[in-house]
């Protein structure tokens, strides 16, 4: 196994649930659920209290109360997360400039690059851990390997508060028992394709022959295998370098309501135009991944007539395609994301007769949005139809 790089993945423990605490003594040691508390509502994080009854989120908040009558329920405070996030990303950017941003509180840091100043993996995510703990009074778990998969896999090893490190010295006792539907990319439906061969496990999948997994997996088998012994050559891509930069968001339970996709969709456009304008980057195409309850994925893009980093534009942009789509073919939607691609250096403006020339007054609304966002966090302002996620 190639141990040149060391690559943490930092994961929060409860964000939600865990901040709420911090915010709310009365709520310590207690089962707590985030989440909109109607017949609707799904839980949006459990406490580590709750989590012994089976509370997890993702679940319908109805059955988690069944599961766990004492938990207190508490509403989302999206925009209070959020402002501890950019705290969260201010510390990982103080370990290294490779951070990729996963969600508001999970991240790649490739510290290869870092071990000379501060010390070796280990050493790195214990100073990152205990800055977490005294600076933002919260936990997070860390994984510690040479590469993504291996360090995503080790962060929820030992959840809450962990730190594991899986390398050539435990990958092949920590990788074979485990499901194959840990695999990346490995989900129910090919979990169960491959369980029809005999193979459960990653050490199943080690063993089987591979020219049978070529025949069934098609391209992807050798993706695979190599996954399996561990092997994971994909680099940490932070905003500066990415070709795109996207949102996603799952529902607990299929959302049916277009007027709330609607609003999590610009909340998404929102916060990828801020990561675009961070990056110094113009996008000239944009796309829309919708998936349906049964697992279709539909992806819609379209071209801008010039490239833009303004909130405005890429919203535009977004709701056309989306409005596009719900005349049409509405269904209930199980996951929406929204992705700017293309994406250029932002070079100075070349006078375009095509240009909107309400253009400069986006920009600057922009500019001040960014400004008020980084003083007093993404919950400070918002466009109208924006609501927490
Ligand atoms: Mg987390």
């Amino acid at each position: 196994m190639d141990e040149t790089r060391t690559i943490l993945h930092v994961d929060m423990d409860a964000f939600f649930a865990s901040i709420e605490q911090l915010d709310r003594p009365e709520l310590r040691g207690k089962p707590v659920l985030v989440g909109y508390d109607g017949p609707r509502g799904v839980v949006a994080a459990a406490s580590y209290e709750a989590r012994p009854s089976g509370c997890r989120s993702a679940m319908p908040m109805a059955v988690a109360k069944r599961l766990c009558p004492d938990a207190v329920v508490v509403s989302v405070r999206m925009s209070r997360y959020s402002e501890v996030s950019d705290k969260l990303f201010k510390v990982f950017d103080d370990f290294s400039p490779l951070v990729e941003p996963l969600s508001v509180d999970e991240a790649f840091i490739d510290v290869t690059g870092s071990r000379q100043l501060l010390g070796d993996g280990p050493t790195i995510a214990r100073n990152l851990k205990r800055r977490v703990r005294d600076e933002l009074r919260l936990t997070a778990s860390v994984g510690i390997a040479p590469n993504k998969f291996l360090a995503k896999l080790a962060s929820d090893l030992q959840k809450p508060d962990g730190l594991t490190r899986i390398g050539s010295e435990n990958v092949d006792a920590i990788l074979p028992p485990l499901p194959v539907t840990r695999l990346w990319g490995v989900g129910p439906v090919m979990g169960e394709r491959l369980a029809t061969l005999g193979i459960r496990t990653i050490g199943d999948l080690r063993l089987a022959p591979a020219d049978l997994l070529a025949s069934r997996l098609g391209e992807e088998a050798e993706h695979y295998i190599r996954l399996a012994h561990g092997l994971d050559d994909r680099p940490v891509t932070p905003d500066s370098q990415a070709r795109s930069i996207s949102h996603e968001h799952t529902f607990g339970q299929d959302m049916a309501s277009a007027e709330e996709l609607r609003s999590v969709l610009v909340r998404q456009v929102e916060a990828v135009a801020r990561r675009v304008r961070r990056g110094g980057f113009k996008a000239q195409r944009v796309s829309l991944k919708i998936r349906l309850g049964d697992f279709k994925t539909i992806s819609r893009s379209a071209t801008l007539a010039e490239p833009t980093d303004t909130t405005h534009g890429l919203t535009q942009s977004a709701r056309a395609i989306f409005d596009a789509w719900a005349a049409d073919s509405f269904r209930p939607v199980r996951l929406i994301g929204f992705t700017a691609e293309r994406l250029s250096a932002d070079e100075p403006a070349q006078l375009n007769l095509f240009t909107d020339p309400k253009q400069p007054r986006h920009q600057a609304i922009d500019a001040a949005t960014d400004r008020i966002v980084a003083r007093f966090g993404k919950g400070a302002i918002h466009r109208g139809l924006a609501k927490d996620e």
